[in-house]
């Protein structure tokens, strides 16, 4: 099932079932029990809005051998997290804004997975049934400020810096699916998540063992190889087989 938010003529927000060019209105948030109601629309891309507004962004560094190469990074021994500001939240058809503070901004296509009730301390078998579904993100880095600062806050959490959507698929096996970058329509990002070091009930579980994720929270499973620089006017696309494809434009910052 694809699961959507989308602002309708008239500024209305709401999430939506996607069946074809028909959407069918949730009376809430699906993850929190919400039920398929009455109202039927048509919908088209520009509709679209970010799909999810988590509690908090937790992210999975270095968790594709060739990344963490390409970068000179050791291959962790357990999962790498870090955090992103949820402020840094975009949806389908917005746009990355390069800040003035970096030189070098950089895409990192990610299967996200979406939390669809809270837990603590989740065993693997737990978490099968915790996790709402999935979408496509991109953790994009100012890769110079990340390097500059030590830690990560500032080069992985400004404004903009994570596109999301563009809708949320409820069913879907992770385990074997193709991540794709493309900017300005040349493929720059190719792996599988069956090379992901970290599955995806460890990530869950490990992240679960630090802090109670809510319904709804996203995590960001890692990249890929091929990250590489973003300037204005590029347009960024991210697809994942068995979601579909967001795309974003990239602006520079007034
Ligand atoms: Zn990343």
């Amino acid at each position: 099932m694809k699961v959507a938010c989308l602002e309708l003529a008239g500024g209305d927000r709401g999430y939506y079932f996607l069946d074809g060019d028909r959407a069918r209105r949730f009376d809430g948030p699906p993850w929190d029990g919400a039920r398929l109601g009455s109202i039927e629309t048509t919908w088209s891309p520009a509709d679209l809005r970010a799909p999810v507004r988590p509690s908090k962004i937790v992210c999975i560094g270095r968790n594709y051998a060739a990344h963490a190469k390409e970068l000179g990074n050791e291959v962790p021994k357990e999962p790498l997290l870090f955090l992103k500001a949820p402020s840094a939240i975009v949806g389908p058809g917005g746009a990355v804004v390069l800040p003035k503070e970096s030189e070098r901004v950089e895409h990192e296509a990610e299967l996200a997975i979406v939390i669809g009730r809270r837990i603590k301390r989740a065993s693997k078998d737990d978490v099968k049934d915790a996790i709402y579904g999935y979408t496509c993100a991109c953790d994009v880095t100012a890769r110079d400020l990340q390097k500059k600062d030590g830690q990560w806050s500032r080069a992985k959490g400004f404004d903009s810096f994570c596109p999301v959507g563009p809708w949320i698929e409820t069913e879907l096996d992770p385990s074997n699916l193709s991540v794709r970058c493309a900017v300005d329509g040349e493929e720059k990002q190719s792996g599988r998540t069956s090379q992901m070091i970290f599955d995806i009930p460890t990530l869950v579980a490990y992240v679960s063992a630090a802090m109670t994720l809510e319904a709804g929270d996203l995590i960001l499973t890692g990249t890929p190889e091929g990250v590489g620089p973003l300037a204005p006017g590029n347009k960024l696309t991210v697809a994942i087989e068995g979601i579909g494809e967001l795309s974003v434009g990239v602006v520079g910052s007034t």
